[in-house]
């Protein structure tokens, strides 16, 4: 059992003005998701738990100038810097107006005073399942930037989560921005996500969908899934069967129904594996029926 409320384990703690300073103080006895925190909404209770154990030093990586970006420009698409925080990624203009699933699904994530203090990366490199931040990106073609001694390297997000907690950055490596490519014009996306109490809360399961449509034909479709699976997963195969197709109620049952298929839930204290397949499903319908839906409704499902 968790014991909740523990000092902190000792370390030394640095915050290193630069990227090249932040590397070159990783240890390599240490995996650097143990060793480096921006906001430390995750990795502060792992401390106090025990559930990791403390490196020779932490280093913060909120001293590190200009890496609390969120930019946009036409040609590169939307990056959003390490230390960018989930309150600053809902609230941008660029992201409610292009990747409306990351606005709402960072705008679901825990508390007002967590969604300034935790960052979107950080949300990506903790790795678990139910990540509210995880569907949104991928459904968003997102590519995470890794830096280390030896250079730079861009990993597309879904090879990016291997299994739970686990990534697939190389030890010496550190996650500086996750870029998003520019959307086509007619590109609609939403978020949703099932959590019993509303905020504050886990997501038993999440769901991101992207869609062109072209006078109501499926020219460009992504579903990603939360908690549907030990990673956050794309569903390709329902996508497959999106594609080309007039989009009508029997569609989007049709659809629903492959997506959930291609899941490998697992039951737990919060949900069954049956109840999150059967969640999904109805998230996947409301989801596709929703950016089905006239483009003069609300932009926003979520208000951040
Ligand atoms: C009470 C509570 C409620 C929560 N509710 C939700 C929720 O509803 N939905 C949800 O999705 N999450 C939730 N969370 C989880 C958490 O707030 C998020 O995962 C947060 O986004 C983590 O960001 P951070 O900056 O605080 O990460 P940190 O704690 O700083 O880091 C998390 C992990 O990522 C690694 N890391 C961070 N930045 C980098 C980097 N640049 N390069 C390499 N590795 C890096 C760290 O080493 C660590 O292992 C909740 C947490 C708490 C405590």
């Amino acid at each position: 059992m968790t014991i909740f409320y523990r000092r902190l384990p000792k370390f030394d703690y640095v915050r290193p003005p630069t990227i090249e300073q932040a590397l070159s103080c990783l240890s390599p006895d240490f995996p650097v998701r143990h060793q480096v925190f921006a906001g430390g909404t995750d990795m502060l209770p792992k401390l106090k738990s025990r559930e990791v154990a403390a490196p020779p030093r932490l280093i913060d990586l909120k001293g590190i100038s200009g890496l609390d970006r969120i930019t946009f420009d036409n040609r590169r698409g939307l990056t959003i810097g390490a230390c960018a925080a989930i309150r600053d990624v809902a609230r941008d203009a660029e992201v409610r107006r292009r990747y409306t699933a990351l606005a709402e699904g960072a705008a679901l994530i825990a508390s007002n005073q967590l969604q300034h203090r935790g960052t979107i990366v950080g949300n990506v490199c903790n790795a678990v399942p139910s990540a509210d931040s995880a569907p949104a990106l991928l459904v968003h073609d997102t590519q995470v930037v890794c830096a280390s001694a030896r250079g730079e390297r861009s990993v597309p997000l879904e090879d990016f989560f291997v299994d739970v907690g686990m990534t697939a950055l190389l030890p010496g490596e550190i996650v500086t921005q996750l870029i998003l490519p520019v959307p086509q014009a007619a590109e609609r996306s939403t978020y949703l996500k099932l959590a019993p109490r509303g905020r504050m809360d886990l997501a038993v399961v999440g769901v991101a969908v992207a869609l062109v449509l072209d006078r109501g034909v499926v020219r460009r479709a992504r579903i990603a899934l939360g908690s549907a699976a030990p990673v956050p997963l794309r569903a390709f195969e329902a996508e497959a069967a999106l594609l080309d197709q007039r989009v009508d109620d029997g569609l989007i049952a049709r659809v629903a129904a492959i997506a959930a298929e291609h899941t490998r839930t697992r039951t737990s204290h919060r949900a069954s594996a049956s109840y999150r397949r059967s969640m999904l499903e109805v998230l996947v319908r409301r989801a596709l029926s929703r950016l089905a839906a006239p483009a003069d409704q609300p932009a926003l499902a979520v208000e951040p």
